[in-house]
């Protein structure tokens, strides 16, 4: 499976925020969106999911138009985890992750079997299965970000859509994260595009990295080729140098020191 968007144009009002936007995520990949703020990652990754109405171009979920499907039928093939999300107080966490089955089921219809399998399997898979019994407040930052995860992944999706899962989490958490992104990539095959800060992390986890810069794709490619000092000083205006240590599979960036 795969998403392709070809020349799309987002803008809010007036203001155009995404133009000539070309892009292709894969199943089974890990696409990572960079870019400084402002620069349009978000409106892109909505765009790419039918969250916002593109004004110009197509995307396409294989070789059908992202417009020809229906709501639930498109959260069957992806998932997506918005940059901002707040959740109703007193909602245990085995609620909310058993709503991500909505797009499985009838209206009137409660979680069978099959639905309650998956429920179980994504709450362990992100673990979450101690927490619960607890309600959604009671979790830390980096427990409710994996509680909205594992809702997403009752979707069943080909692809998951995350936009900055790693802010506000304290180091050891963003790294759980990510080893999180690839378990999952690895032992289910999910497809994942995500918008992230931290262009370590994205060294390290994408298997292709898009940079956005000024609502334009400025470059795309793999983690080591995209993430040169070059690329940063053009779209960052940062410094740096880019470092290969023996031993480590991918190099390290080192920022100029702040003088
Ligand atoms: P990023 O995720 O890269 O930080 P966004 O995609 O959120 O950037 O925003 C891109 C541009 O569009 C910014 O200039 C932002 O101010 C503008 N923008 C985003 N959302 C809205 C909105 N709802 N209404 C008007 N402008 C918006
Ligand atoms: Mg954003």
């Amino acid at each position: 499976m795969e998403i392709k968007a070809q020349n799309i144009e987002i803008a809010y009002g007036d203001y155009l925020a995404v133009k000539d936007m070309n892009i292709l995520v894969e199943k089974g990949k890990i696409t990572t969106i960079i870019g400084p703020n402002g620069s349009g990652k978000s409106t892109v990754l909505k765009g790419l999911t039918r969250l916002l109405n593109y004004r110009k171009g197509s995307v396409y979920l294989d070789a059908r138009n992202l417009k020809e499907f229906s709501a639930k039928e498109l959260a069957r093939h992806i998932g997506v985890l918005p940059q901002m999300h707040s959740a109703p107080p007193d909602f245990q966490v085995k609620e909310l992750v058993s709503y991500g089955r909505m797009p499985y089921q009838k209206w009137y219809e409660r979680c069978n079997e099959e639905d309650q399998r998956i429920i179980d399997w994504a709450m362990q898979a992100t673990g979450v299965w101690e927490l619960r019994e607890k309600s959604i407040n009671e979790c830390s930052g980096g427990e409710s970000q994996r509680v909205w995860i594992a809702t997403v992944l009752t979707q069943q999706p080909e692809i998951l859509f995350l936009d900055e899962p790693t802010t506000y989490l304290d180091i050891s958490h963003q790294q759980e994260m990510m080893r999180l992104v690839k378990k999952l990539n690895r032992e289910s095959g999910i497809g994942v595009v995500m918008v992230l800060h931290d262009l370590s992390h994205a060294m390290e986890v994408s298997d292709w990295v898009v940079v956005i810069k000024n609502g334009k794709k400025y470059d795309e490619g793999k983690p080591e080729d995209v993430i040169n000092p070059r690329m940063m000083r053009e779209v960052y205006d940062v410094d740096c140098d880019i470092i290969n240590i023996p031993g480590r599979e991918k190099p390290l960036i080192a920022y100029r020191e702040i003088s």
